[in-house]
């Protein structure tokens, strides 16, 4: 059998993120087919054979592609709107927008949000969708089809509500299923679209949305099903005081006791957020192996509070970043949170070395690949992993004098993306996505921007 034709990437710094944080001040990859073949220090050796393509990357740095852990792509259709509230004052005024999505909006809005992430660094997104209004369309199969034509991996975390206003919860009822609605639905979301593979480009995650706009019923059935089916499960976590409030009032417990009580821990779950937890809260996460999406920005905007990651960490809880819906974070990019992390966290305890430039840098790939449940195969650069990779522009302007590459990236401006690779095909050249025409999708998403705003005002 002929090898895999080989692509040889050399003269860069590569930051691992292996288990020894191992870096390369000039160093090389080779890529064949879809894994990373070798790397090392220093170019790569002059007799390979079978190279198609040799990349000279002087002045870049090399990490292993982002992970993003917590999304919400039909949000990219809401941005800039509420834009001083906080959560619960936020849901109440988007929730009656958001009720009215259909399937060419959704398929738009995943289009927008993983054109900004894609373009950034990011190789594996996620989406936790939640909202299926009745006769909307095919929304889980649009999520899909999008991530799969940009060429991004993608975990779609099938959310569900069906605790609506009159059973006292936030989402108006047209916006919620029932029990029996949501689980159905799910399952056939799994069978149609779940590739338990080690390559996958698609997996399925369950993922009822909150506390607060789903039954325990459906949490408790939810993690039954997902057990039984073999995938993950996700929801939102001890967001907000408000949320705490809720859980102690409705159900005489704080959120990770619900949690609990209802099979919510365990080294199958990660959650949202997670800003509100005491020390007994993050001992229990560290106790199962429950995980944790980290949104800095979100949990700003929203004013919500700042999550302990250094905490989290110290106790061994797997932490990964999150850019959370673009409704509570406009930007939409992941590169820039890992900055953001960095800043957020020195700010929440006044500790200096709360998180390092390389804790940010980890929590982005390898950390966001462990609460995926998929560090096995990508999250670092190593022989035999997915080739999903980042070349990152530090040699102009913005970063020439940062002699620290992984300082540059972290701490600097945002870095340019020369080229980003998924399973070894280049979605990114210098700044531009290879696998579609943002500007065709800035006319669209602005499109049906336009549509649902009038929609949502008819009604
Ligand atoms: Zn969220």
């Amino acid at each position: 059998m002929a090898a895999a034709p080989r692509t040889v990437i050399e003269h860069c710094a590569i930051a691992t993120v292996d288990a020894e944080d191992t870096e390369y001040a000039s160093g090389h990859l080779v890529l064949a087919g879809d894994r990373i073949e070798s790397l090392g220090a220093g170019p790569a050796p002059a007799d390979l054979q079978n190279v198609v393509r040799r990349i000279d990357a002087s002045g870049h740095l090399a990490t292993p592609g982002l992970v993003n852990t917590h999304h919400h792509f039909y949000q990219w259709l809401t941005r800039g709107l509420a834009t001083d509230h906080n959560l619960f004052d936020w849901l109440v005024a988007l929730y009656p927008v958001w009720a009215r999505i259909d399937e060419p909006m959704v398929h738009a809005a995943a289009q927008g949000s993983l054109a900004m992430m894609a373009r950034g660094g990011v190789t594996t997104a996620m989406d936790h969708h939640y909202v299926f209004p009745r006769g909307s369309g095919d929304l889980s199969g649009a999520i899909v089809a999008a991530a799969r034509d940009m060429g991004v991996r993608l975990t779609l975390a099938r959310g569900s509500m069906d605790r609506g206003e009159q059973d006292g919860g936030l989402p108006p009822d047209f916006a919620v299923e029932t029990l029996d609605q949501a689980l159905t639905a799910t399952e056939e979301t799994v069978a149609r679209h779940h590739d338990p593979s080690s390559d996958a480009m698609t997996q399925v995650a369950v993922a009822p949305c909150s506390p607060f706009s789903v039954s325990t019923e459906l949490l408790r059935q939810s993690a039954g099903l997902a057990r039984r089916l073999g995938v993950r499960l996700h929801t939102h976590g001890s967001e907000t005081v408000e949320e705490e409030k809720y859980c102690h009032d409705q159900f005489g417990m704080g959120p990770t006791d619900y949690f609990e009580s209802t099979g919510w821990l365990g080294e199958d779950v990660w959650m949202a957020h997670c800003v509100h937890m005491n020390d007994s809260d993050i001992a229990a996460f560290a106790r199962t192996g429950t995980g944790v999406a980290h949104c800095p920005s979100s949990n700003a905007r929203l004013a919500a509070g700042i999550a302990r990651v250094p905490d989290l960490l110290a106790a061994g809880v797997p932490v990964g970043l999150g850019v959370d819906g673009t409704a509570s974070n406009e930007s939409g990019e992941l590169h820039t949170e890992l900055r953001n992390a960095l800043l957020i966290n020195r700010l929440g305890r006044h500790r200096e070395a709360a998180l390092t430039a390389r804790q940010a840098l980890r929590l982005g790939t390898h950390g966001g690949a462990r609460v995926l449940g998929r560090a096995g195969e990508i999250g670092s650069l190593e022989a035999g992993k997915l080739a999903d990779l980042v070349l990152w522009r530090i040699d102009t302007l913005a970063h020439s004098s940062i002699a620290d590459p992984v300082a540059a990236l972290v701490l600097g401006a945002p870095a340019p993306v020369t080229a980003s690779f998924v399973g070894g095909r280049q979605i990114v050249e210098n700044g531009r996505l290879l696998t579609a025409d943002e500007h065709t999708i800035a006319r669209t998403t602005r499109t049906e921007a336009q549509r649902l705003a009038r929609i949502a005002a008819q009604n």
